[in-house]
């Protein structure tokens, strides 16, 4: 049982994110993968959510099982909107009881179609107060480095994001491909005192639809030279995966030049890319 503050504090961590599937047989699948991803010594992976809790049951089977499978802790990710505050309360308590030491406390996106979804909590802030009142959890919280889609403005982005970060212990971003989105938002959270560690998430892309369609979803900026490149590859899925792990591996290592507390890398439940990063960066003998 291992709270991530604590590894932070001697990071840089490196940690891995996966979702969980909805087959038997994927599920079978990821775990050989995080199996295999073992040999790395991750210092924590993280499982995502549903939003409006489609994954609640798998995603917390995974969780506990992962848990107490390997060395290393997991996390659950875990959305409010659309839950009712007891929902969260009973789902808490049982990770707690399950030895869970870590929750990244998000509040999901609301129903595309507009319609009300319901429950007691609107913002990730009202969800890391309740982890808190139930508490002995390490609260992680989301950050988006080229600002939320849903924020009005750059300037409330970070004002709410600065206040959420106080509340918990270490956030994670959203991915990008520019280190300098990175390091500007870094400066203005120490503008308005914010010194809470904050890991990048760096995904290793495999499809440059996919990596277009959740580009545009999350406001990433895919700069003119990844565009390029990417058209060069699009439709062979080989070299789609090999200029994924070229990115990956290029922006990590400016990451590091740069001191950052951890890196977080989105494993899309596969292990193969992960693998040709850590050879790239000299972490491991190549695979
Ligand atoms: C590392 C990471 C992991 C993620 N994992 C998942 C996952 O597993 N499942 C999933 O469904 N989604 C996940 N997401 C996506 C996330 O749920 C969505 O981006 C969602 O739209 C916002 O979540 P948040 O926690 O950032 O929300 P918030 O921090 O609540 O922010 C959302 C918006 O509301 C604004 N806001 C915040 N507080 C206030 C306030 N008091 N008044 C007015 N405006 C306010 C913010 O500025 C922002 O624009 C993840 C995102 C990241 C970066």
């Amino acid at each position: 049982m291992t709270s991530i503050a604590g590894l932070l504090a001697e990071g840089p961590t490196w940690s891995f994110e996966f979702f969980p599937p909805k087959t038997p047989e994927g599920e079978q699948n990821l775990l050989e993968v995080i199996d295999q991803l073992s040999e790395l010594q991750p210092s924590f992976v993280s499982v995502t959510y549903g939003a409006l809790g489609t994954t609640r049951d798998l995603t917390r089977d995974l969780v506990v099982r992962v848990n107490s499978e390997h060395r290393f802790p997991a996390m659950p990710h875990l959305t409010c909107v659309g839950h009712t505050r007891a929902e969260l309360v009973e789902l808490l308590e049982g990770y707690r009881e399950a030895g869970i030491e870590n929750v990244l406390a998000l509040a999901g996106d609301p129903p595309a179609d507009g319609s009300d979804p319901g429950g007691d909590f609107t913002y990730a802030t009202q969800l890391v107060e309740l982890v808190r009142e139930v508490g002995d959890l390490t609260v992680a919280v989301a950050a988006f480095p080229e600002i939320h889609p849903r924020s009005p403005d750059r300037a409330t982005d970070r004002r709410l994001l600065a206040e959420k970060l106080a509340a918990a212990d270490f956030g994670m971003t959203q991915f990008f491909f520019d280190a300098d989105h990175y390091r500007v938002m870094l400066h203005e959270l120490a503008d308005l005192d914010c010194t809470t560690p904050v890991v990048p998430g760096v995904m290793p892309f495999i499809s440059v639809a996919g990596a277009r369609r959740m580009s545009a979803m999350n406001n990433t900026e895919i700069p003119s030279w990844l565009q390029e490149r990417m058209d060069a590859v699009d439709g062979d899925a080989e070299a789609t995966r090999k200029l994924g792990v070229e990115v990956a591996s290029e922006l990590i290592a400016q990451l590091l030049d740069i001191g950052v507390p951890g890196v977080h890398i989105y494993a899309m439940n596969r292990a193969t890319s992960i693998e040709e990063i850590y050879a790239n960066l000299g972490l491991t003998s190549a695979p």
